[in-house]
């Protein structure tokens, strides 16, 4: 989920559509309707923008600890969240889950209900929220220089990196 520079201003909704005014196919004046969309009435091109999935888990441990990792950088450096990441194209959200999973916390998962998807007009992500299983030991890697099971008692609430981080454990505590 590194979606931007440390100590960027806010972020552009899209930042591929900024500062943009000529059609990418045949160099005539497009019409731009940022951040959404972007046609050209010489030659036809029309390209459309959309908010980008996140496909994230939240692993638990067999006595219903669930697997927190602070985040190795930015956005939300230092601060607690489960592991997630873009869906590539070319896979599924259910196949993103594990595979980012797998790489910030070098663990197989085996996927559980839908907790909920999270998003807000002013971000340019969706987070599609798992429940899952942890079959294995969670290691710390790069994007997870902490990793910690927590008793749903212990959630670190106060330094979380995201509102969605908030918003989905609240969901699957509830
Ligand atoms: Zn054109």
């Amino acid at each position: 989920m590194t979606d931007h520079l440390p100590g960027a201003h806010h972020p552009s909704l899209n930042p591929a559509l900024e500062d943009v005014r000529f059609c990418p196919r045949c160099g005539a004046e497009a019409q731009v309707r940022f951040p959404r969309s972007i046609s050209c009435s010489h030659c036809g091109y029309g390209a459309y923008y959309n908010p980008k999935p996140v496909a994230c888990t939240i692993p638990h441990t067999d006595d219903g600890k669930l697997i927190l990792l602070r985040r190795g950088f930015e956005p939300g450096k230092g601060l607690w969240t489960f592991p997630g990441g873009f869906v590539d194209l070319g896979e599924s959200t259910e196949q993103a889950a594990r595979r980012e999973t797998m790489e910030e916390l070098r663990i197989e998962v085996e996927l559980g209900p839908l907790v909920g998807v999270y998003s807000r007009p002013e971000d340019r992500v969706v987070l599609v929220v798992y429940a899952a299983r942890a079959l294995g030991e969670p290691q710390t890697t790069p994007e997870a220089t902490e990793v910690r099971a927590f008793a749903p008692a212990e959630v670190p609430y106060e330094d979380l990196a995201f509102w969605s981080t908030e918003a989905a454990l609240r969901d699957l505590l509830a």
